[in-house]
């Protein structure tokens, strides 16, 4: 899309000079921008912090019409809005705390021959709900009055995500409705199958994907074994690296988030805690507090972040394991928004992890009412929910086991990244240890690794393979009764990390692929591992040895 002359150009310069004040485009801005004012369906995946605002609301402002903007979320809208109108761009939401007289105000404008607004903002349950504005809306798209439809925090439409908001689902009504408006769907995290799901629910055709590195050099990760004074080692931590900074310490449950809040003020920190159960002005008392810097610390569920703009937060600190590498990953992408160095520390235990997939269960449960029998459709649905939900959660377990391989790459392989680790330059622990490293032939292992893949007729997923093989008895197994495979349990001796690193190592190698399957009955997507024939040969025949650097003490 670079290289292209369009007619809209030499405008795009000057409105991203003259109305947003930058200087130049970041990367792929400017080549997003031409896909979409092509006609084209785009999804974009970029980082937090990329830009990815620029690339809808300039367009907006240079396109006849109202652009419509979908946003999880009111005080996200808000903060955007604020933005707009300081730069003289006229901008409204839609939402349905608003006064009615309010409301119909703003409808009246919309439906008015020359409507001021260039954007309009709306939560994905307005579009649901009100029949109202889907007839704004019809009125628009008939007058030719609706140029783009923005889909802002798309992951948001996929279960198999970490953040799934059932109100997204019914937004694939938009491309039926105004099939030749083009959608653009934004995003800073989603996997390769977050992203089908994405593109197949919303309805989107022959879609332009831009992809941008997840990669960020000023983060540094570690991940600690949690203590029973894991309260005392944070608040050393840190006084010893960040004291008087800004920083966000992520916790389990609303009640953990009080606790370690009311710890750290008695160590002596400004801190607050923030959850989903405190009502919505005591949320935005303590969200003001923060980003006035009267309070730096926030100890706060994940219902804390999207949104949060303030880029000098030097620290993010999870205080129990997260629910998915996604979900890790942009939770620490709230810290070094301004480009500045920035540490993110895990501590994990195991107890924890059983904790979360306990809850993980029974929030599941809750969701699915029991059925009547007949609707095998929803249990079926939940059980594969379940599936997916384990299967992250797994992932995050060996990621936080491994203590041999640079975070960064672990994190990047994730998103489909090639990344080379000596490009960590020792910000991660892993590359940070001075030790020795011994070369093993795990050649076995590898062996059994793909011969379980067969025996699971290729049908399971990476963290799944890896239970099994460990000899998990979890409800999981036992339904697809693989605690009878003859390598049930075969790496049951295995030091901790040492089967997931083979197994990974099996997929960097091609000798396993990771294959996004569509379950079509359902319509869900989830990664399973396919033996690549031609190299798995030679590995089973002997020809090929595989090894992998070990510290020498095992
Ligand atoms: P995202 O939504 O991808 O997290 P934003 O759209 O909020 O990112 O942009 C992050 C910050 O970068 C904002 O402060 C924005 O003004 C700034 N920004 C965006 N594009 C440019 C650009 N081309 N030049 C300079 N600053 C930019
Ligand atoms: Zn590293």
């Amino acid at each position: 899309w670079s290289n292209k002359n369009f007619s809209w150009t030499k405008k795009l310069e000057y409105y991203n000079k003259k109305v947003f004040g930058n200087l130049s485009f970041r990367p792929n801005q400017e080549e997003i921008i031409d896909a979409t004012m092509s006609g084209h369906d785009v999804f974009v995946l970029m980082p937090t912090g990329g830009g990815k605002s620029l690339t809808y609301q300039l367009p907006a402002c240079i396109c006849r019409g109202v652009t419509l903007v979908i946003s999880p979320l009111v005080s996200l809208i808000q903060d955007q809005i604020m933005h707009l109108l300081q730069a003289n761009i006229s901008a409204t939401y839609l939402s349905a705390t608003m006064e009615w007289s309010e409301q119909q105000e703003i409808l009246r404008e919309l439906n008015s021959d020359c409507c001021k607004f260039k954007l309009l903002y709306v939560t994905p349950e307005k579009v649901a709900k009100s029949d109202v504005l889907l007839g704004c809306l019809e009125s628009l798209y008939a007058r030719d009055l609706l140029p783009r439809i923005i889909i802002d925090e798309a992951h948001c439409v996929s279960q198999w995500g970490h953040d799934f908001r059932p109100d997204y689902l019914g937004l694939g009504i938009l491309k039926q409705k105004f099939p030749t408006t083009p959608i653009l769907a934004l995003t800073a995290t989603a996997t390769a199958c977050v992203k089908e799901d994405v593109v197949r629910t919303l309805g989107l055709s022959n879609c332009i994907v831009f992809r941008q590195s997840f990669n960020r050099p000023n983060l540094s990760y570690s991940v600690i074994p949690k203590a029973k004074k894991c309260l005392e080692d944070i608040d050393k931590f840190i006084k010893e690296n960040h004291f008087d900074e800004c920083g966000i310490v992520y916790c389990l449950s609303r009640m953990d988030c009080e606790k370690v809040a009311e710890k750290l003020q008695e160590y002596g920190h400004k801190a607050a805690f923030y959850h989903g159960s405190m009502d919505t002005s005591e949320r935005a008392y303590v969200q003001k507090q923060w980003s006035k810097d009267e309070i730096n610390i926030i100890c706060a569920t994940v219902a804390f972040g999207m949104g949060i703009n303030k880029p000098d937060v030097r620290f993010v600190i999870h205080h129990s394991i997260p629910k998915s590498i996604e979900g890790y990953h942009q939770e620490c992408g709230r810290a070094g928004r301004d480009g500045q160095p920035a540490s993110c520390v895990l501590y994990y235990s195991y107890a924890d992890y059983i904790r979360v997939k306990h809850m993980i269960i029974s929030s599941i449960m809750e969701q699915t009412p029991p059925t009547s029998g007949c609707n095998h459709n929803d249990v079926t649905n939940s059980g594969m929910v379940l599936e997916t939900n384990t299967d992250n959660l797994l992932q995050m377990v060996s990621y936080c086991e491994n203590d041999v391989d640079c975070r960064r790459l672990l994190q990047l392989v994730h998103f489909g990244e090639k990344f080379d680790s000596t490009n960590c330059q020792k910000t991660c622990d892993n590359c940070l240890k001075v030790r020795e490293l011994v070369e093993k032939d795990v050649t076995e292992i590898a062996k059994q690794l793909v011969e379980l893949v067969k025996s699971t007729r290729q049908q399971f997923s990476l963290a799944h393979i890896l239970e099994v093989f460990r000899g998990s008895l979890s409800q999981i197994v036992k339904k697809h009764r693989h605690e009878t495979l003859r390598l049930h349990g075969a790496g049951k001796h295995l030091l901790k990390g040492e089967a997931s690193r083979v197994l990974r190592h099996l997929v960097t190698e091609d000798v396993l692929v990771e294959e996004v399957k569509k379950s079509d009955l359902y319509g869900t997507v989830i990664s399973v591992l396919k033996v690549n024939e031609a190299k798995a040969t030679d590995l089973l025949s002997g020809r090929k040895i595989v090894t992998l650097r070990f510290p020498s003490s095992s």
